[in-house]
């Protein structure tokens, strides 16, 4: 689609928004109403905002909220259904002075978050009403919305002023603030134990025994990358030992080595490594250390046992789903049996075990997405981790595009409350969440669990309240200053090859941020 944006910077707020309504497509800026396709016109004068939607360079509709009320009684008046059949009003929550209030209150009326607010408002009904479409999450666009809970607690906002201004201002559904708030309690209940101390580590193994059709991490192919194994591990090794200088002086709370697949490693390779975790940090008093096994055929009882005896109490086993046909369908190289298989050692093994499934897979109905919840339903695991299929930007999926046929957003919403019901018959909690772009619907990732069985990790990552250092190639460490509530990065370069060559550059880019650390803390 095309887009002009007259008179404001909010470049990316706004095609956010849009691609709520045109996924997959190009946002192109222009400066004019283009002779073919959409254009969208988003524009601030000092009297009003506007969005207007073009087509084949032909005006079709506009959306005028008056500048700067427009987070308020206006927007009542102009956007509540005018017809009991307005399809677009279906999905708009109701609006109320308590919400102009509120916004009021949460964010000043000038602020800048409140006119990128309203251009996002403008942009948002002209699409829904060109093109209506689910959006429960509203103008929530970002990866973390739980993050905005979390800080308004800390402002002093109750529960329930956080829900209203997470409908009103932001316009999500009831039913997305209330999973919401819920996830956040949850979260709350891991977070406190928080310390200015405490720290995690992520050691990332970026590879895998075929590429599925949707991934879109760094992952490399195991059969062509086999001949740098050896060397990635002992520059893990090399990063691992510069990193526990500094690890030793804090609380280390949680391991995590992910990837990729880790245990496409062999059992002693796995052995060199978690060896060197071992002999580098005190993991008694961890309380995870987890190891994703994602492609349950790469693991077997030799690793298993290596993974036990260096101390590992979680595994994530992930199916993704249990039908065969869809998984030759998404590249992946193992059966469902595989996973029983897999699955069930693990237990015996006495490790925790985690279960992801994508909702939304090719071919898939709610029928399949039934069978994979049933069969799971029998195993009872400790954690079930709920993706909905994103269209990632790097995956081959988004390449096939024109040949893939996709869930539609009604009948994903069907799978999520199959999913969702699945789960507490398992007695699993929702306990962490998080959203992507292109997501199928506009819907959410959620993580299940059984009490007391919480991804500590998980919620680390997602909440940013904690120091993670990464090592390993394409790893991010994310340095947390709760003095400051401000994190700094530090990147690992992307490739093995690169990784293998610089590691003494990348322990320095890390030397230097612990420096830094010591300095200030
Ligand atoms: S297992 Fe994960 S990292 Fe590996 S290819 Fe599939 S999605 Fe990518």
């Amino acid at each position: 689609m095309y887009c002009i944006i007259n008179a404001h910077g909010y470049i990316n707020e706004t095609q956010c928004i849009s691609q709520i309504f045109f996924p997959n497509e190009k946002f192109i800026i222009v400066s004019e109403p283009q002779p073919e396709g959409v254009t969208l016109l988003s524009s601030l004068s000092c009297e009003k905002i506007t969005a207007r939607i073009y087509e084949n360079g032909k005006f079709v509709l506009e959306e005028v909220l008056p500048f700067p009320q427009a987070l308020g009684e206006n927007a009542k008046t102009r956007f509540l259904p005018q017809t009991s059949n307005d399809t677009a009003a279906k999905f708009l929550p109701q609006y109320s002075r308590e919400a102009q209030a509120l916004s009021e209150t949460a964010t000043p009326a000038f602020s800048k978050k409140a006119v990128c607010n309203a251009i996002q408002k403008s942009v948002f009904y002209a699409c829904m009403k060109y093109r209506p479409a689910k959006a429960p999450w509203g103008l929530l666009v970002g990866i973390r919305p739980t993050k905005i809970v979390h800080e308004m607690w800390e402002s002093g906002f109750t529960t329930d002023e956080i829900k209203r201004y997470l409908t009103e201002f932001y316009l999500a559904s009831d039913d997305k603030a209330n999973l919401c708030v819920t996830v956040a309690e949850a979260e709350k209940r891991i977070l406190r134990q928080n310390t200015h101390n405490s720290v995690s580590l992520y050691i990332g193994v970026p590879f895998c025994v075929s590429r599925c059709l949707y991934c879109s991490f760094s992952s490399y192919i195991l059969k062509r990358y086999e001949k740098y194994i050896d060397a990635y591990v002992a520059a893990l090794v090399k990063e691992l030992t510069a990193a526990s200088a500094y690890i030793s002086g804090k609380s280390l709370q949680t391991i995590y080595i992910g990837g990729g697949t880790p245990t496409s490693l062999t059992a002693s390779q796995l052995e060199v490594l978690l060896g060197a975790v071992n002999k580098c940090f005190d993991i008694s008093s961890l309380s995870e250390y987890t190891v994703e096994a994602g492609r349950p055929d790469t693991l077997n009882d030799d690793k298993l046992n290596v993974l036990k005896a260096n101390g590992v109490s979680r595994v994530c086993v992930n199916p993704q789903t249990l039908n065969n046909e869809t998984l030759v369908k998404i590249g992946r190289s193992h059966s469902a049996a595989d996973f029983y298989s897999a699955y069930n050692s693990a237990v015996k093994t006495g490790l925790n075990v985690n279960v992801d499934i994508i909702l939304g897979l090719p071919g898939e109905t709610e029928r399949e997405v039934k069978y994979t919840l049933d069969e799971l339903t029998k195993l009872s695991p400790d954690n079930l981790t709920v993706h909905t299929l994103a269209v990632k930007r790097a995956s081959a999926l988004k390449e096939q595009l024109e040949n893939a046929e996709l869930t539609d957003a009604a009948c994903v919403n069907e799978m999520l409350s199959l999913s969702d019901a699945a789960a507490r018959e398992m007695n699993l909690f929702p306990y962490y969440m998080y959203r992507q772009k292109n997501m199928l619907g506009n819907y959410e990732n959620v993580g299940y669990c059984k009490k007391g069985k919480e991804g500590i990790y998980n919620i680390q990552i997602i909440e940013e309240k904690q120091t993670i250092v990464a090592v390993g190639a394409g790893a991010a460490t994310k340095h947390y200053d709760s003095g400051r509530n401000l994190i700094r990065r530090v990147y690992n370069v992307k490739t093995p090859e690169e990784y293998i060559n610089r590691i003494d550059e990348m322990i320095e880019r890390k030397n230097k941020l612990y420096e830094f650390d010591s300095e200030h803390s």
